[in-house]
C-alpha cells in the first residue's frame, strides 16, 4: 500500500477556491462589469488568475472549523476581493479567445 493510498487526502479542502468563486460571482454582477465577456473560458481564467494571487487556505474537513476560526478572516477576504478585481481587469483586457 502506498503512502497516498494509506491516507484519505480527500479531506483536504482549499477554502480559497470557494471564497474566490463566490467573490467572482458577486463582482461580475456589478453594473460596471455588464459589458465584459462572461463565457466559460474567461470566467475560469479569472478564477485561476485570482487563485494564483491569493494565499492558499487549506483546511481538513474534519477539523475545519477550528482552523478557519483561528484565521484573520477580514484580512483574507480583503485579499480575495483585490485578487478577483485584478483578475477581472486582466482577463477582460486580454481574453484567451478572439
Ligand atoms: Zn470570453
Amino acid at each position: 500500500m502506498t503512502f497516498r493510498e494509506r491516507y484519505d487526502f480527500e479531506a483536504l479542502v482549499n477554502e480559497a477556491e470557494r471564497l474566490v468563486i463566490e467573490e467572482l460571482g458577486r463582482q461580475l454582477e456589478l453594473p460596471d462589469h455588464a459589458a465584459i465577456c462572461k463565457c466559460q473560458e474567461c470566467v475560469v481564467d479569472m478564477a485561476a488568475f485570482a487563485l494564483n494571487a491569493v494565499k492558499p487556505l487549506y483546511r481538513v474537513t474534519l477539523l475545519g472549523r477550528i482552523y478557519t476560526r483561528s484565521m484573520d478572516q477580514t484580512e483574507y477576504e480583503v485579499s480575495v476581493g483585490e485578487a478577483v478585481k485584478t483578475a477581472i481587469a486582466k482577463i477582460s483586457r486580454n481574453p484567451s479567445h478572439d
